[in-house]
């Protein structure tokens, strides 16, 4: 009877896992292992948002394998050095995993498998968290692409459906000494500001299957025209469980076509913008994999000398925690501390307004995300911010800046979202919500402050900053 680990880390699943459905295929028994090293992560660590997901995820996980016979062994320490004691303590022949696409993954992982294969272990690596491996795709020069609209075309041309393999319904589990509980982790917070996060959200397996289900049957058919107005639930929310692999898109993919049959053509032309948007997240990994140094450096190298200012005052503080004085800035802000998530459109118009309208750079706004977002992932982050900044790949020109006035205009008409996320506004009549400070007696009532800046004189200064580069 041969046993192997599986070596839970960002695929917190039982469905289409392969790392899992590998090792039963060859081994009896199983030793399912999360080991805790956000050092191995570093400058990269999950944020104060992430951990409050990965606790949760992690406790529904243990709780779907305890129910399977496998309970779930929790560890800390360095990856290989508590691989190294689980194999020598289960006499494990192999271990198996699924692949991770930040470069410290990436370094760790290699180093890992050297070191198993060197004494003997069997280490088997999957692909579950992309439709295409980043490597796999390549321009007609054979270098990485740079632009989304070849690459999807490329990419879109070669998926194929695959049905996910079904959770296990038993699993013979290994437990080894040791344990330590999930709790003593310490993943949430001890200052409870979480508190929105709950209603918000269900992680885990169970969480992303019913947040799928939810958006195919409500809200798929209108994606194309809803996607962009943040007041609706007009997109699906899947960032945070496919960041932790609750859900892997292959599954979502299979689905899709799977419905596409049966609901006909009409559902299926709507259910492809939706697809292309997972294209974005492909693409993201596929530049993090190829340019690793874009978490922390410009990929267009034009913008190196660029002026960006130092953060003033207070300034970056009314910016994070919603005190700028432009509402639907404040209002995405806002969402963001409450739920951990904000809606795209709006991440698009709070990083505008950071990196144009105060010109602080990206990586003020990309940390920020990173600490508060439950969806936090490098790839994504890294590429919505250079793309919002002007200084990525496929970027928004830096000279297009988004005006937050005319933007809630159109997409938050009513102003629904802005009186969601900001009472003092909702408790007034503004002839225009999005642009308060018009009425200055009002505003002062309400107690909502002006704006920390000139929308109009910002962007003059902005434009000037990107000719003189
Ligand atoms: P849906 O519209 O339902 O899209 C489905 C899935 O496609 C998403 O869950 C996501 O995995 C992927 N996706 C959608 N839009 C994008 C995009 N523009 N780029 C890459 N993938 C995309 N997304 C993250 O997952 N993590 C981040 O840290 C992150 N940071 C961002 C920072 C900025 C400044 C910007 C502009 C965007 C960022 N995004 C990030 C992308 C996008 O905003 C979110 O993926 C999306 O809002 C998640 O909501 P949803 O699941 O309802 O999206």
């Amino acid at each position: 009877m041969t046993t192997a680990i599986v070596w839970f880390r960002r695929d917190l699943r039982l469905a289409g896992n392969p790392a899992l459905e590998r090792a039963l295929r060859g081994h009896a028994r199983i030793v399912p292992l999360y080991v805790h090293a956000p050092h191995e992560e570093s400058p990269w660590e999950p944020g104060a948002a992430s951990q409050w997901w990965l606790h949760h995820s992690l406790a529904a996980l243990a709780e779907n394998l305890r129910r399977r016979g496998a309970p779930l062994q929790i560890r800390r320490g360095d990856s290989l050095a508590v691989l190294q004691d689980a194999i020598h303590e289960s006499g494990a022949e192999a271990v198996y995993w699924n692949r991770l696409y930040e470069p410290a993954a990436i370094a760790r992982d290699t180093y890992v498998k050297h070191a198993l294969k060197m004494q003997g272990t069997e280490a088997h690596s999957s692909n579950a968290h992309l439709l295409i491996e980043p490597w796999d795709v390549a321009t007609g020069q054979g270098g990485p692409y740079r632009v989304f609209t070849p690459y999807w075309r490329k990419v879109r041309a070669a998926l194929q459906p695959r049905p996910p393999a079904a959770a296990p319904e038993r699993i013979d589990g290994v437990t080894i000494k040791g344990d330590v509980p999930l709790d003593a982790l310490d993943l949430l917070p001890r200052i409870p500001w979480d508190t929105g996060f709950s209603a918000a959200w269900q992680p885990g397996e169970a969480g992303a299957a019913r947040a799928l289900d939810d958006f195919c049957d409500d809200a798929m058919r209108g994606y194309a025209e809803q996607r962009d107005f943040p007041a609706t639930t007009g997109t699906s929310r899947l960032s945070p469980h496919l960041h932790f692999g609750e859900i892997p898109p292959q599954q979502i993919h299979w689905r899709l076509d799977e419905l596409g049959r049966e609901r006909g053509e009409r559902w299926r032309e709507a259910a492809e913008p939706f697809l292309r948007e997972l294209g974005w997240r492909e693409f993201s990994h596929h530049l993090l994999y190829h340019f690793p140094q874009t978490p922390q450096e410009n990929l267009n190298p034009a913008f190196d000398g660029f002026a960006w200012r130092e953060p003033r005052g207070d300034e970056l503080a009314a910016w994070q925690r919603g005190r700028t004085g432009i509402p639907i800035v404040d209002a995405g802000m806002r969402e963001l501390w409450h739920t951990g998530w904000m809606h795209n459109r709006v991440r698009m118009l709070v990083a505008s307004f950071l990196c144009k309208n105060l010109r602080l750079h990206w990586r003020h706004g990309a940390r920020w995300f990173w600490d508060t977002l439950v969806d936090a992932d490098l790839a994504n982050n890294t590429q919505g911010w250079q793309w919002t900044a002007g200084t990525g790949a496929d970027a928004a020109p830096y000279f297009r800046i988004f005006n937050p006035v005319t933007q809630g205009e159109r997409f938050d008409a009513d102003g629904a979202y802005i009186k969601r996320w900001i009472p003092e506004l909702s408790r007034h009549a503004f002839k225009n919500i999005h642009a308060p400070w018009k009425q200055p007696d009002l505003l002062a009532r309400s107690g909502y402050p002006e704006p920390i800046v000139d929308l109009g004189e910002t962007r003059e200064a902005a434009l000037q900053a990107y000719q003189s580069r």
